[in-house]
């Protein structure tokens, strides 16, 4: 029935413009001497006029003669506007003898004074055709549509309203055609007229509120059939910074995975998977505040659930949907936030923002430091391959191609002549082995065989199937391991790390929501190492990191099995097996 795309509040924008018919124009003293002269000239279009007289409107209207019918704001034009039932309102506003000062109905009952004092007969026209042609007496229900609009914003503290109207189809497409043909040329359309009628009642009745074409607080669209008011309530944004200083504590909102938010006996009920999440430990005392229905985060990119934010804490933009109120003690709604988070999330710098700074924000890639504590466990030779296996380049990410001589350099690499990327890359990584399958080692010569048993420091006498016993006997060799490195060599290498392109292909542990990609990503700047040694007498090391966004932190330290190269683990030769991981500050805004 509605039509949603004309109905639309964006394509209100001209519906404040009064009409402005009739203004400067000059043949009003003319036709208000009597239009029986004017009508007696069949000068114009008009020849017809007197015919109209003759009480057959209804005929006339759907004879051939229609055309000859003229148009406002013509003397004979008003008339037939009075005739046919036009009320006050739409005789104002497709008249087009509005004044300066006038208001429709003041205009409309200025044109119907004056076609009286000619045909006094018309008197009671209203009564014999008591429905107005134009706007089906809507007019007569601006009042009432204006109160409640008025009822339905009173719950809401604002000060800009649009106000919008929605019509039935039909009755828009017939005003407009009876307009075109008796109503003067540039009358304003029926939903334009009646929504200004109603902002001009509205405009009295609200107080510090102004009616505005743009960036409203809240859109009203009132249907004019049903008499419901439709409310588009903006959402308000606040800006802020938070620092995370809990592990455990994901940033936004994640429901039950059994009853996915529904609330279930895993999750006690909660519906949440954990308790806590920055989202909510800052949105539900705003949500109280602000009267809101629900809260939406948008954080300048996210930490992993046990990752801490510390330094001057991630900027962040939280929308309050649906708010009843606009305005609040923003510092006092900090102190009390973060009394309630009890140490677990501490916000800062919160400010009002808005809408595109969420894009802003959404679109920053923030550049970030890092603190990381790892421990340091033997690396065996074989562990130590894995981790400087080669690494197929031709898989790095689709996004870095593109930027100018890279893209001209890479194609003519041997392998990438499709731009393949779908094609997988290998999952395990190939290192020699040095143990044999018994298949093996009977396809192999005696004197291969003796060579191998010499090397494992075993008997070389016998036959064939004896050598082939003793090997598979004697298992695969023990691994060899690396020496741990010196504090000296830790630091050095940790130092040296910074600058360094990282080759980063998607971890395992991200795959299945990440394209299987390599990334480059670099390290800007390392520093603060600490080495202590732990109560189990292993050393732990810990360090700073700043690098590029998107990097992968505690790959660029483990090496993740040769995914991520060079690693802290290829490069000290040792197993480094990260504790923690803190995002120790965030280098925008
Ligand atoms: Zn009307
Ligand atoms: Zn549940």
């Amino acid at each position: 029935m509605s039509d949603k795309q004309q109905d639309s509040p964006d394509d209100e924008e001209d519906w404040m413009k009064y009409a402005n018919a009739g203004f400067g124009q000059t043949d009003y003293s003319l036709w208000d001497e009597g239009e029986a002269k004017v009508e007696a000239q069949p000068s114009k279009a008009s020849g017809l006029a007197n015919n109209i007289d003759d009480g057959d409107m209804e005929d006339d209207q759907l004879s051939t003669h229609v055309e000859e019918i003229p148009r406002a704001p013509s003397p004979a034009g008003h008339k037939h506007l009075v005739r046919i039932g036009t009320c006050d309102h739409c005789l104002g506003r497709v008249g087009g003898k509005k004044m300066f000062d006038q208001t429709i109905e003041q205009a409309g009952i200025a044109i119907r004074t004056s076609i009286l004092r000619g045909d006094s007969h018309l008197e009671k026209i209203r009564e014999d055709n008591p429905l107005c042609p134009f706007c089906e007496n809507l007019y007569q229900e601006s009042e009432l549509l204006a109160d409640i609009i008025f009822d339905s914003l009173h719950p809401y503290e604002l000060k800009r309203v649009q106000l919008g109207a929605r019509f039935p189809k039909d009755q828009m497409e017939n005003e407009e055609e009876i307009r075109k043909r008796f109503g003067a040329g540039g009358s304003d359309a029926l939903k334009t007229g009646l929504v200004a009628e109603i902002a001009k009642i509205l405009n009295q009745r609200l107080e510090g509120v102004k009616i505005v074409n743009d960036k409203p607080q809240i859109v009203a669209l009132i249907d004019v059939l049903t008499l419901t008011v439709e409310l588009d309530i903006r959402s308000v944004y606040i800006y802020g910074r938070y620092q995370k200083l809990e592990r455990g504590i994901p940033q936004t909102r994640w429901p039950c995975r059994a009853c996915k938010g529904r609330g279930c006996s895993r999750c006690n009920e909660t519906g949440l998977q954990y308790l806590k999440s920055v989202q909510d430990l800052i949105g539900n005392p705003l949500i109280e505040r602000f009267g809101a229905v629900e809260h939406s985060f948008h954080g300048m990119g996210r930490e992993d659930i046990d990752v801490r934010c510390m330094g001057s804490g991630r900027p962040f933009v939280i929308e309050m949907k649906s708010p009843k109120v606009r305005t609040i003690d923003l510092v006092q709604a900090m102190v009390d936030i973060n009394e309630t988070a009890q140490g677990s999330v501490i916000i800062t710098s919160m400010r009002e923002s808005n809408r595109s700074e969420v894009v802003r924000i959404k679109e920053t890639p923030a550049e970030k430091s890092y603190a990381i504590r790892f421990k340091l466990l033997p690396l065996s030779e074989e562990e130590f391959a894995i981790l400087c296996a080669p690494v197929d380049l031709t898989h790095v990410d689709v996004q870095e191609r593109g930027k100018g001589k890279r893209n001209k350099r890479r194609k003519n690499r041997r392998g990438d002549k499709s731009d393949d990327h779908t094609k997988p890359l290998p999952s395990v990584i190939e290192t020699e082995t040095v143990a044999a399958s018994e298949d093996e080692l009977l396809a192999m010569k005696k004197s291969e065989l003796v060579e191998l048993v010499t090397s494992l420091g075993l008997s070389k006498t016998g036959t064939k199937a004896v050598l082939i016993e003793q090997i598979m006997q004697a298992g695969p060799p023990a691994p060899t391991y690396f020496e741990l490195p010196t504090n000296e060599i830790i630091r050095e290498v940790v130092r040296n790390l910074a600058g360094v392109k990282l080759a980063q292909r998607t971890p395992e542990r991200v795959a299945h929501r990440r394209a299987d990609l390599i990334r480059r990503r670099v390290v800007y700047e390392t520093s603060d190492v600490i080495i202590d040694i732990n109560e189990d007498g292993e050393r732990e090391v810990e360090f700073t990191l700043r690098c590029e966004s998107g990097t992968y932190v505690k790959e660029t330290v483990h090496g993740d099995n040769g995914r991520t190269q060079p690693s802290i683990s290829s490069l000290i030769k040792a197993k480094c097996d990260v504790i923690w991981l803190d995002v120790a500050d965030i280098h925008a805004d």
